[in-house]
């Protein structure tokens, strides 16, 4: 067994040891590794100095944890609903089902509490972040009921038959025969090429078969990659398709109305299968990189592992370019203190001007000479200078650099 990969960003506590490649690819792992190589392998890595999860910890933002709730509750929903059965969300069998669950109110809270639970022990949200995204999303549980019912209201669910259309009877494995009727979070893989994914709502029918993917943000021509991805993966595997039956439809569907578009035929698959084989071939060799490369983009401001990649710091904005109320991040070094709240940094690169940091408490110990990296600094203003400004929010983070690294 070879050394673990370590890798230090030279950020306090971020010594990373670094993962290998994946047994499987799912698309959107792929997808992340072709956006930015070093993300990828930054966003996966352990970090036993920081947590004892895997992965970099990751700042949720609440639109995105919205999302997942409205996701997690669909899924919740339409397997106790498929599991019973029902073909639809009316009806005596789906109210009764519903009923059971508590409510769609109900569930939506639960499958909150159950994605909060995974912050309990986030180290960058330590000092209250959390407690200021439960209460953000608390109140929008209406808003999360409202739209799981909308999917709903446009579903149909086809009744499983029972020969070959459960699991097998050991249940260690999620992979199995698919028979006729609808299945909610149907495993696929294709072994050969190393992939794999998990599709919302797989509806098998005797001649043909259904995919439908849940999504819950904006619509995006993306999201029909993924489905014919999913289309590979149906062609491909041995298990779930031991029966072959073909591919008919993919859906996406979105909160307001579904695209549903015909499945590629069978060369089309080939070719697919084909493109996905080099994708795997490619990506297994960016994660074993010793150096896996930075593409640094639009894509950066929502990337977690920011504070580790100096790729990243350089193309920050100049503070004084900024509006007032503006969010920006910022590397510096502190010069001195100014009052009881605020700080001179100066910025490392000759771009940009010293920078007036003023903080909500006087609790901040910085240090002169100190490096700083600086997420979700507020511009401000001062009348009185023309100096730029920035306001260390309850929501900023402060990362101090140790080290010179290149990463
Ligand atoms: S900050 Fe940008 S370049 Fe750096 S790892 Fe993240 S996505 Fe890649």
């Amino acid at each position: 067994m070879s050394d673990p990969r370590t890798f230090d960003p030279g950020i306090r506590g971020s010594v990373a040891v670094l993962p290998d490649v994946p047994a499987l690819w799912s698309y959107s792992s792929l997808k992340a590794v072709e956006t930015c190589p070093r993300r990828y392998v930054l966003s996966r890595a352990t970090y036993t100095d920081l947590w004892d999860r895997t992965g970099y910890p990751e700042v949720p933002s609440p639109a995105a944890l919205f999302g997942d709730v409205v996701h997690d509750s669909l899924e919740a929903i339409v397997r106790a609903l498929a599991a019973q059965g029902c073909t639809s969300a009316s009806g005596p069998e789906a109210i009764s089902v519903l009923r059971e669950l508590g409510g769609y109110s109900e569930v939506a809270k639960a499958m909150l509490a159950k994605r909060l639970a995974r912050l309990d022990d986030n180290p960058r949200l330590a000092g209250g972040g959390r407690e200021r995204l439960q209460d953000q999303l608390e109140h929008r549980i209406p808003e999360a009921r409202e739209e799981v019912q909308h999917y709903l209201h446009r579903m149909t669910l086809v009744p499983r038959q029972s020969a070959g259309s459960g699991p097998n009877s050991r249940g260690a494995s999620p992979r199995y025969a698919r028979g006729v009727g609808s299945h909610p979070e149907a495993t696929l893989q294709a072994d050969e090429l190393r992939a794999w994914g998990r599709i919302d709502l797989l509806t098998v029918r005797p001649v043909q078969v259904d995919i439908t993917d849940y999504k819950t943000g904006a619509e995006d021509e993306s999201h029909f990659d993924q489905l014919r991805f999913y289309a590979v993966l149906w062609d491909q595997d041995n298990v779930s398709n031991s029966s072959r039956t073909p591919l008919g439809t993919l859906t996406a569907s979105y909160p307001s109305r579904e695209v549903t578009i015909e499945a590629p035929d069978a060369a089309q698959v080939q070719t697919l299968a084909q493109q996905l084989s080099a994708r795997v071939t490619t990506a297994d060799e960016l994660v074993q990189s010793d150096e896996p490369a930075a593409r640094p983009g639009d894509h950066c401001a929502f990337c977690a592992v920011r504070p580790l990649c100096t790729a990243y710091w350089p193309t920050t904005p100049e503070p004084a370019s900024l509006k007032r109320g503006s969010w920006f991040d910022f590397e510096g070094t502190v010069v001195e203190r100014n009052g009881i709240k605020s700080w001179w940094l100066h910025d490392l690169g000759p771009r940009k001007g010293p920078l007036l940091l003023r903080t909500t408490s006087a609790h901040h110990a910085f240090e002169p000479g100190q490096r700083l990296r600086l997420l979700g600094l507020r511009r401000d203003e001062d009348p009185d200078s023309e100096v730029a400004v920035a306001v260390l929010a309850q929501t900023s983070e402060v990362f101090l650099v140790t080290g010179e690294s290149d990463y």
